[in-house]
């Protein structure tokens, strides 16, 4: 099994918990005054690769197979995995959840969630969701973030000039470098408007011909086939948005095709089922109240973010659920002391807006 060795505080303090071997009791604890509904947020499930063949967005790895796995079968131990709309049935009828929920969640629609987590979710009988940019399943195009690291990795452009960001520096020769400087224009990127970073995006393709046209292994939707398969297995499909873009940050219309285009494909596709949204980003400054009153009317049952914690009270933020993202440099170890000690555990989320909305980065 491929292990990670947490290097910084909150993973080695995770392994110390979890060797102690006190987890249960302090999870036996907590859950006496504490019943909040832990959701985990997953990208991409897939072998960690060698960064310096790899030529695609490494942050979006999750976890690699035989720690998922393992991850799973802890959850299977200790936990009360639920499906997402059956937290919305019990939120609806003002019944309190298990002690323990959690709900397992996936972001984006990468085809390894297809080829790797569904069979070992649907072996070990745990139910989970699967958010999915409904345009990226129609066409196979790449998403667009993952597609700009590609591009800042491999172009052969000397110089990055982005005057949308203010950005015009000298391309680092090294991959590292490279990848360090994605990170950054990912996050700048996130303050612009959604069709200009589309735009930007799309020049960059032009200008330096890497059009996302081609299909690449490591960088590939599922299809509709796919999702219907883990449909009619019992697994819940949600909406991740038509384009991945930042609901807050479009126009009117835009935000309605968004939410309303994503809903149809979903309807169109997998039929009647329970609907189910994750804004795409996630972050505070990716969805308002004006997002939230549009999935509402949408009928969207509930809502998740990318804001790092618990939910202690679902039906008040059941537009706005927390998450705990998992990482792919996060142990079997610290994953459960995270499980048990989310508030202690877990990563933070920058504040991107200035107040204080809980505590996880903001992936793509
Ligand atoms: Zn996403």
């Amino acid at each position: 099994m491929e292990e990670a060795k947490p290097t910084g505080l909150r993973g080695q303090l995770g392994e110390l918990c979890y060797n102690s071997g006190l987890l249960g009791s302090l999870q036996r604890m907590r859950s006496w005054w504490r019943r909040d509904l832990r959701i985990l947020a997953y990208h991409r499930i897939m072998p960690l690769p060698d960064p310096a063949t790899y030529d695609f967005d490494l942050e979006l790895i999750s976890a690699p197979p035989e720690r998922f796995r393992q991850q799973m079968l802890l959850l299977k131990r200790r936990f009360c995995p639920m499906r997402l709309s059956d937290v919305a049935a019990m939120l609806d009828a003002g019944e309190e959840l298990p002690a323990d929920a959690v709900v397992i969640t996936f972001d984006d629609g990468y085809d390894d969630n297809y080829r790797i987590a569904f069979p070992i979710l649907r072996e070990l009988d745990i139910p989970a969701t699967f958010f999915v940019s409904t345009g990226h399943i129609d066409t196979g195009e790449p998403y667009a973030y993952d597609w700009l690291v590609h591009m800042i990795l491999l172009t052969d452009a000397s110089r990055l000039v982005l005057p949308e960001l203010g950005m015009d520096q000298p391309m680092p020769a090294d991959r590292p470098a490279r990848r360090k400087l994605a990170g950054n224009v990912l996050d700048r990127m996130k303050n612009i408007s959604a069709l200009d970073q589309a735009a930007m995006i799309e020049r960059l393709a032009r200008e330096w011909r890497i059009a996302p046209d081609a299909v690449y292994q490591d960088c590939r939707p599922m299809n509709w086939d796919q999702l219907r398969e883990m449909s009619h297995a019992g697994f819940e499909i949600g909406s991740h948005g038509v384009h991945h873009w930042m609901l807050s940050k479009l126009p009117a219309a835009e935000l309605a095709q968004e939410i309303m285009g994503s809903r149809e494909a979903l309807l169109r596709e997998l039929g009647p089922h329970p609907l189910l949204l994750s804004y795409p980003v996630g972050s505070n400054r990716s969805y308002d109240e004006r997002v939230i009153a549009m999935a509402k009317s949408a009928d969207f049952q509930l809502a998740c973010s990318y804001i790092s914690g618990t939910n202690p009270q679902p039906s008040h933020n059941r537009y706005a659920l927390l998450r705990l993202a998992v990482e792919r440099d996060m142990s079997l170890g610290w994953f459960a002391s995270t499980l048990t000690l989310p508030s202690l555990m877990s990563y933070s989320t920058p504040d991107y807006l200035g107040k204080q909305v809980g505590t996880s980065a903001c992936s793509p």
